[in-house]
């Protein structure tokens, strides 16, 4: 089947970096139970192979979110379009997200689940795009640190495309139209 843009990580390559972050978590809560909380729409393939990926027991929980801003841009100001169905007090938490590309979705969510006092909670992220997040964010599981650009596939989209694409990839403008 022909590609659409520049593949930038493989089929191949996504599902080697989800085995191994679903490796170091299973490692990291042995003996314990995890509550995995994706961030829609986007992380739903992400969050679909890493739980299969890890091999304690997990429940699964989303939220939906979306940034005020343009198609491309991130505002920061998040609105919860759609809240946990669980308590998450006393919980391992570990979100689940796409990608972080200014860090100021996830800085938000952090603040918005630590009040809520669980456990633990971290961050597990497919893709983080290197030295633009305008708040640091430790994500502590990370498949890959990718440069600036726009990208769709693999849960991302454009304009509500691209989603089911099995490989992350940078639309030319061919492909925009
Ligand atoms: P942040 O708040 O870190 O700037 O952006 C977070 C959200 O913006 C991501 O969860 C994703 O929905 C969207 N986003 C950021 N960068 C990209 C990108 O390169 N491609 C797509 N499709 N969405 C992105």
């Amino acid at each position: 089947m022909e590609t659409i843009g520049d593949v930038l990580i493989t089929e191949g390559q996504i599902a080697d970096a989800v085995s191994r972050m679903g490796k170091q978590i299973s490692a990291d809560y042995d003996g314990k139970e995890l509550l995995l909380v994706g961030i829609l729409k986007g992380a739903f393939l992400t969050m679909a192979d890493l739980a299969r990926a890890i091999n304690v027991p997990v429940e699964f929980d989303f939220m939906a979110v979306s940034s005020y801003g343009d198609a491309t841009k991130s505002s920061g100001v998040v609105r919860i379009l759609k809240d946990l169905d669980q308590e998450i007090s006393n919980r391992h938490v570990v979100i689940v997200e796409d990608i972080v590309d200014t860090g100021l979705t996830l800085n938000y969510l952090l603040e918005n689940l630590r009040v809520r006092q669980p456990a633990s909670l971290e961050i597990a992220a497919l893709l983080v795009k290197e030295g633009i997040q305008q708040i640091p964010i430790d994500v502590k599981y990370r498949g890959f640190d990718i440069p600036p650009d726009f990208v769709v596939g693999y849960g991302l989209d454009y304009a509500g495309l691209y989603r089911n694409l099995p490989y992350v990839t940078v639309l030319g403008e061919d492909d925009i139209g």
